[in-house]
């Protein structure tokens, strides 16, 4: 199988051969319809959606009005915006006023926003079109896509795979034409792991660039909202349209957003990028592999090219693992029967408060949501709190402080983004370990809150995709994409 050229006709089957940045372009000059371009969309959804099932809802009527009005804002002579007529799948952790919004947890069934997430109302001010919402890992706690409540989304390459997770329906659903672009989230790598294992483009932006307000808490001191994308420009322009302050999160940065499209073509000449040997070590022989020919390529492009060191890289896995469930722990709090979605009384009505809660939360949370609340609450009980919670922020620390020397004789720093290709479904359903390992690459820049993004590398000859990714100090996001541009150029 010929790996697909960014942006072309895909090996996935109907991804168009237009990248969001030329589907603006031609709408905004009136050259296409936001409407033709919704409907070959919803094409793909139907060629392959009941395979692949990387939506948990599409929302045909509603995308049909909203390309309607853009079309008509054309027409009328007003732009519609940086995104219009552009379609966007949105991981349904994301609220959506008056849309069903999941989490592909039966606990949330049947919930409905009152308000939009940020991001949704900044899509919506640029003109883009909403096509649906997409399956995860229950609350994001997972690497396959396989902790939905309502069943895996398969890999658009191979089916018999998993599309990584825990934001595997957004990552199918951009590397299967289903939508143009998506957005995810990223907690310890759930962007940019399904994007690599779906062949396409995912980012986390530096913590508190874009506002969480509206994505449902899995781990808040880690969480963050990020773009999925056919191409490393598109990912720039969704990245532009959704970054900024946002006085309705109080971890939102007070910077302006950054300008990214431009400058995307720099080039690497002189930059300085280190390759992380931590992240090099106990993967995949083929996942080193690209990221040695990635590093030649820059090279051959102008860049100097080298080793570095970020020794405490090697407990990020093991202080996440603790950080990540107390938070949890804690968000998961108000799932209570009371304030949202289910409601179980329990086996012939309870007859008080406690006991509706318990069997509300027995019922409506899965297996791996209930570990981790669990294991969070465990890290955070009296006698335990500072042996567990405490040292692995102090790790933390560590992390953050090996990050920044690293940074002091680099400017970006490249890694593999997930120690394979895409696993077969059910491959490490049984060991929770082996799951969580999928992250080992990715969870460090969490820990520091720095950006990342993973561009697609396919070795020859191979039919899966991998990732290669590139790592930049907080708000280092230009220099990050203008490497990352210089990979995308030089892919195999
Ligand atoms: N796979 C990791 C976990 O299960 C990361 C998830 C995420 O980034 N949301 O926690």
């Amino acid at each position: 199988m010929t790996p697909p050229a960014p942006g072309s006709g895909s090996a996935a089957g109907a991804r168009p051969g237009r990248s969001a940045v030329e589907t603006a372009d031609a709408v905004r000059a009136g050259r296409l319809t936001a409407a033709a371009v919704l409907e070959e969309h919803l094409a793909a959804i139907e060629a392959r959606e009941s395979e692949l099932h990387a939506f948990n809802l599409v929302l045909a009527d509603r995308a049909r009005a909203e390309a309607a009005a853009v079309d008509e804002s054309v027409a009328a002579g007003r732009d519609p915006g940086r995104l219009a007529g552009v379609t966007v799948a949105l991981k349904d952790n994301l609220c959506t006023r008056g849309v069903e919004t999941t989490c592909s947890s039966r606990i949330l069934e049947g919930w409905k926003p009152p308000y939009d997430a940020t991001v949704v109302t900044r899509l919506r001010q640029e003109g883009a079109v909403v096509v649906g919402k997409t399956n995860l890992d229950e609350f994001a706690m997972g690497s396959s896509t396989e902790n939905s409540a309502f069943g895996p989304t398969r890999n658009p390459h191979d089916p018999t795979r998993v599309p990584g997770g825990s934001s595997g329906g957004s990552a199918a659903a951009v590397a299967a034409g289903f939508a143009g672009l998506a957005l995810g989230s990223d907690t310890g790598g759930s962007i940019r792991q399904p994007a690599a294992l779906c062949g396409v483009v995912g980012l986390k932006p530096t913590y508190g660039l874009v506002s969480r307000y509206g994505l449902i808490a899995f781990a808040s001191s880690l969480d963050q909202i990020g773009p999925f994308a056919g191409t490393v420009a598109d990912a720039a322009l969704l990245l532009e349209v959704i970054a900024g302050h946002d006085a309705m999160d109080s971890t939102s940065l007070d910077a302006p957003a950054p300008s990214l499209l431009e400058g995307l073509d720099g080039g690497v000449e002189g930059l300085r990028i280190g390759v992380v040997s931590e992240l090099m070590d106990g993967v995949e022989p083929a996942a080193a592999a690209a990221v040695e020919a990635a590093a030649h390529a820059l090279s051959a492009a102008g860049a100097k090219v080298d080793r570095v060191s970020v020794p405490a890289a090697v407990y990020g896995l093991s202080a996440y693992y603790l950080i990540a469930p107390a938070e949890a722990s804690s968000n998961l709090a108000r799932y209570d029967g009371v304030r949202y979605g289910l409601r179980s009384e329990g086996p012939g009505g309870s007859a008080d408060v406690a006991a509706m809660f318990a069997a509300t939360r027995a019922a409506g949370f899965g297996d791996e949501v209930k570990r981790r609340i669990m294991l969070g609450t465990y890290a955070l009980s009296a006698g335990y709190y500072d042996a567990y919670y405490g040292q692995a922020q102090r790790v933390r620390t560590l992390i953050i402080r090996d990050f920044d020397a690293a940074y002091r004789s680099f400017d970006i720093l490249l890694s593999p983004t997930t120690p394979g290709p895409a696993f077969e479904l059910d491959a490490k359903t049984s060991d929770p370990m082996a799951m969580y390992l999928s992250d080992v690459c990715t969870i460090p820049t969490n820990l520091a809150g720095h950006p990342a993004v993973t561009v697609p590398w396919w070795p020859e000859g191979s039919g899966l995709p991998l990732g290669i990714q590139v790592l930049a100090p907080a708000l280092g996001e230009a220099v990050m994409l203008r490497a990352a541009a210089a990979l995308e150029a030089a892919a195999p």
